[in-house]
């Protein structure tokens, strides 16, 4: 199987995916914004930094970014297959990474339409402790109770940068960023592309069809 870059604006269903092909398939997922979500939890100034930029809808400097990515990465077995989620999010980004000359690499473009993003994004709510994500707008997403977390009981939370606002920046860069990161992993023949306006269960098998030929069923 290969490790996978995933390209998808926010509400794509990233995280979904990655925590499935986590369980199932053993791979890391590694992402960014968590990595960074850490970061400002250490109460540090990078992380006040950091945290300032995240609620503004900005992205945070490439370097920085990079480097935070590469100690991570740092951290995996040889053998450990990962997933790639929220980097890169533009060419500076990519060409950063392939100094790195990470191989079996796939890179899989979840395209996702504003309106359906839109409503995912601000109806979003996550555990702050397992992570699994919830959507009030959405009744087969919703929590079993309100605002509880149906695996581990914690509070659920609502992102800082979930508002509208805040949603149409953040949309609005990853279309103009990423434009040049698709054709770049296109002319590298790495990219694979997925229609992720369907429901999260067939964007997942569409997923496996490319990670290890159609096994779904078998989970
Ligand atoms: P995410 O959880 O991927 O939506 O990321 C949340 C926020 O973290 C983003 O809006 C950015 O501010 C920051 N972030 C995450 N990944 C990156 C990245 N690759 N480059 C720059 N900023 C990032």
């Amino acid at each position: 199987m290969p490790n996978i870059i995933f390209i998808a604006p926010l509400a794509a269903g990233k995280g979904t995916i990655s925590e499935y092909l986590s369980k199932h398939l053993g791979y890391e997922h590694i992402s960014t914004g968590d990595l960074f979500r850490e970061i400002i939890k250490s109460g540090t100034s990078l992380g006040e930094e950091i945290k300032e930029i995240i609620a503004q809808g900005s992205l945070v400097d490439d370097d920085k970014t990079f480097q935070v990515l590469k100690q991570k990465l740092e951290t995996l077995n040889n053998n450990q297959l990962f997933i790639l989620d929220g980097y890169p999010r533009n060419i500076n980004q990519a060409k950063l990474l392939n100094k790195l000359e990470l191989n079996n690499i796939v890179v899989i473009f979840l395209n996702l339409d504003y309106d359906v993003a839109k409503k995912r994004a601000l109806g979003r709510i996550i555990c702050p402790n397992c992570k699994k994500t919830y959507n009030i707008y959405f009744d087969n997403l919703k929590p079993k109770v309100d605002n509880i977390c149906d695996e581990c009981h914690s509070k659920l939370e609502k992102r800082i940068d979930d508002t509208e606002e805040t949603f149409k920046k953040r949309f609005n860069i990853y279309l103009e960023e990423t434009r040049e990161v698709i054709s770049y992993y296109k002319d590298m023949n790495l990219l694979k592309e997925v229609n992720a306006n369907q429901d999260i269960n067939d964007v997942i098998k569409d997923v496996l069809k490319i990670v290890n030929g159609d096994k779904y069923d078998k989970y």
